[in-house]
């Protein structure tokens, strides 16, 4: 065996919050991990994986992975070096360089860990690594001594960061992975986190053991997700959710009758009126839509079926929050919501104020951006009893991709 290659996929994900961890998230439909996966099936020069997954979610289907070349999955630690280290546990004896990856980064490129791998094996380790383009300022929590302005501040002023120091950025490089050693190296380096020393890289550890990092030129599209907000742009960047898989489209209707003392919601959005949906929950008709227009797209029955009115748990639930419940259920079945598009249908009052807090409103819960919602009013020009003020309605469409 000359290389293996470690994927650290061990982390519970705490910052990104969601029903799955990041890594097992759907990215354009494949997951975060598989992306990542796929990268290294690619490279000319890893031979074997070794998968360090979260113990809770090893055997999720979501975790399901598939990979052209010997793969093996191992149950990962509380922290990602100890993960690292069970991963390690596993690397074959005559392995000659391993090179170890964040799962959290699936834009990485076969060219990028090929060349980490061969900096490494001539030179016993190195980081794929990126310069900085910004100005770099050490930050403080403290005012500096010498500003006299500092009693006057308010009491919170603990709160507030101030720059310390504009540091040489020449000197300063961003530390990404993959991360790549001679097996000899990361032994020591494992050995070394066995013992205590925390480190947030395997590099620090190799660092602190005295072995030389090499830094290979890194690449900026290699992002880390961590934040819903990395989610998203990643999300974005793999887009084209009509080319990533069969779309499907679905359609969704709700009425509610209004009557007087009840809170108006539409789209997660409170709108001061005195006239309210009856019904088992908050009854908001642009969400029930939405939810069976998501839930006829994937052929997975209906609201009634999903949230029974019998059920007392869903009695005055606030809807938004059961089409966030909804949207990750699809999430973790691969599929990605291309679209929504919306028209509520109430003569008064006006939908078009609180448009664009609906839409806001209902992709956050979807968590997907706000281009993908369309939220649009109209009134039954009196006709009818929706035309009489007597009830509201929805209609919703929503195209889904699944996964490929
Ligand atoms: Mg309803």
């Amino acid at each position: 065996m000359d290389v293996v290659g470690i994927v650290a996929a061990g982390g519970q994900g705490a910052r990104l919050g969601g029903p799955l961890p990041k890594q097992l998230r759907d990215l354009g439909g494949r997951s975060v991990l598989q992306r990542t996966v796929d990268a290294f099936d690619r490279s000319g020069r890893v031979q074997a994986l070794i998968v360090v997954l979260p113990a809770d979610w090893i055997d999720h289907p979501a975790a399901t992975i598939e990979s052209a070349k010997p793969l093996e999955r191992v149950v990962g630690g509380e922290r990602r070096q100890e993960s690292v280290a069970r991963g390690f546990d596993r690397v074959p004896l005559d392995a000659e360089v391993v090179v170890v990856h964040d799962a959290a980064r699936p834009f990485v490129t076969p060219a990028l860990i090929d060349r980490t791998v061969d900096a490494a094996r001539e030179s016993g380790a190195a980081i794929a690594a990126l310069s900085v383009q910004e100005t770099v300022k050490e930050a403080t929590d403290r005012v500096l001594e010498a500003d006299e302005s500092a009693e006057e501040l308010p009491h919170d002023v603990g709160a507030r960061r101030w720059v310390k120091r504009t540091l040489p950025r020449g000197s300063i490089v961003l530390a990404q992975t993959p991360q790549a050693f001679r097996r000899a190296v990361l032994e020591a380096a494992v050995r070394l986190g066995r013992q205590g020393v925390e480190a947030t890289d395997e590099a620090t550890l190799a660092e602190l053991a005295g072995y030389p990092v090499r830094l290979v030129e890194g690449d900026p599209r290699n992002l880390k997700i961590t934040t819903p907000a990395d989610l998203d742009y990643a999300r974005w960047l793999v887009g084209r959710p009509a080319s990533e898989g069969p779309l499907r489209v679905g359609v969704g209707y709700d009425v509610h009758r209004l009557v007087p003392g009840r809170p108006l919601v539409l789209g997660g959005v409170a709108i001061p009126f005195d006239r309210g949906p009856v019904g088992h929950s908050d009854g908001d008709a642009v969400c029930h839509a939405i939810i069976d227009a998501l839930l006829g797209a994937v052929a997975a029955g209906d609201i009634g079926a999903a949230f029974p009115d019998t059920d007392e748990r869903w009695r005055g639930a606030i809807s938004l929050e059961l089409l966030r419940r909804i949207g990750a259920e699809l999430s973790a079945r691969g599929f990605q919501v291309a679209n929504i598009d919306v028209v509520v249908i109430l003569e008064q009052p006006r939908i078009a104020p609180y448009a664009a807090a609906m839409r806001h409103a209902i992709a956050s819960a979807l968590a997907i951006e706000g281009v993908r919602v369309s939220v649009k009013g109209k009134t039954h020009e009196g006709l009818g009893p929706i035309g009489q003020g007597e009830a509201v309605a929805a209609h919703a469409v929503a195209l889904v991709a699944g996964p490929v």
